[in-house]
């Protein structure tokens, strides 16, 4: 069965192994005569997923033990509200925008607190992330928030802010594993599972566990990070197919040679398109500076808005699937995440070279 040449944003491909294996165990997992949605929570079987699935985080991302890491629900929206819940102590948490992501998590902060910009590249259109000397981090602010890749805007951090004195949190939903990372750099790491870890449902955390002592009594159980980290995850029914499929996911990172391995399958990906639109002498214009440029969403647009139109028609006739941009800036956009071939990217930079070709 051919799989299909998909650049959706976000739920995204998966590994083809990943979700054999998925398919191979579905009515018999491990012996049991049931599948993994059938296990009870509280199972071995279903356990040994479960911790399986955290030590593979643990080893791939070299995940100190200062920190734990959480299975949550909720996507990485909840995260936007719960990080103002658990850990404002002087009420003033510091955001820097670079994409629509980031306005959502300031607009959620602001709901409980009147937070800081300390960086903001909106009146570019967000095509570069800020740098920085450009940045107001200060010691005193209650954390300091970033988004490590902007799916819709397709530009990403290459290397992360030295903030000494207070927590530095970053939204990596849609470029976590894809690249290694210096983890101990900071206090929270969140991503929601559907770009590049496994299907919606399942977010991860990953908390430096002094912070837990910031979180204000009335905090809603289920809200409260450490109510997650006592419990192993397991305070209430974790979405378990999700955990499982992240489970199959991480083996097949694992054996693509971990986060280097993945990083050098995405620069190579991402040169693929690249190159054809600096090469395409201004037909393909990319949204992102050059600097700023994301190996897993590439954002561009074709000299106008009918030119767009044709090429994603031509392109979902030739069966590329997801490639329209963001409802909220348009354009076109390939996403790349890991699991997206380097096939793929050969295809659909051989189709926009033809189109160009055809077009100009
Ligand atoms: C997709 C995405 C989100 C939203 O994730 P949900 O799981 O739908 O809440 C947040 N931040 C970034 C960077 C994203 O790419």
């Amino acid at each position: 069965m051919p799989r299909a040449h998909n650049f959706n944003a976000g739920p995204a491909a998966l590994p083809t192994e990943a979700l054999q294996q998925a398919n191979d165990e579905l009515l018999n997992l491990n012996g049991t005569s049931m599948s993994v949605m059938e296990l009870s929570h509280r199972s071995d079987d279903y356990e040994a997923i479960h911790n399986e699935a955290i030590s593979l985080l643990k080893e791939l991302l070299a995940v100190p033990d200062s920190h734990d890491i959480l299975f949550l629900q909720g996507g990485a929206s909840l995260q936007f509200a719960m990080l103002p819940m658990n850990f404002l102590t002087n009420g003033q948490p510091n955001y820097i925008l670079t994409g629509s992501w980031s306005e959502k998590a300031l607009e959620e902060a602001k709901l409980l607190t009147s937070p800081k910009v300390g960086g903001s590249t909106k009146e570019v259109d967000y095509r570069r992330i800020p740098n920085f000397s450009e940045l107001n981090i200060s010691d005193d602010d209650d954390y300091v928030h970033i988004t490590s890749n902007n799916t819709i805007y397709g530009t990403q951090w290459k290397s992360f802010p030295e903030v000494i004195h207070s927590p530095l949190i970053a939204d990596m939903s849609s470029d976590i594993m894809s690249r290694p990372l210096p983890v101990d750099q900071f206090d929270l790491i969140y991503a929601g599972a559907q770009k590049n870890l496994g299907p919606s449902g399942v977010t991860i955390a990953i908390v430096r566990k002094s912070l837990y002592e910031r979180i204000p009594d009335n905090t809603p159980t289920l809200m409260r990070y450490d109510t997650h980290a006592k419990k192993n995850s397991l305070y209430h029914t974790p979405p378990t197919f999700s955990i499982y499929m992240l489970k199959n996911v991480l083996q097949w990172i694992k054996t693509n040679k971990g986060l280097e391995g993945m990083e050098k399958r995405n620069q190579a990906k991402a040169s693929l398109l690249y190159e054809t639109m600096d090469e395409s002498d201004g037909f393909y214009k990319g949204h992102a500076e050059k600097e700023s440029r994301s190996t897993m969403n590439v954002t561009f647009n074709l000299p106008s808005e009918e030119l767009n139109k044709a090429f994603l028609r031509g392109a979902e006739e030739k069966g590329f699937i997801g490639l329209n941009g963001h409802r909220s800036v348009g354009g076109c956009r390939a996403s790349i995440y890991n699991a997206v071939t380097l096939e793929s990217c050969e295809a659909l930079r051989d189709y926009m070279k033809t189109f160009q070709k055809n077009n100009r």
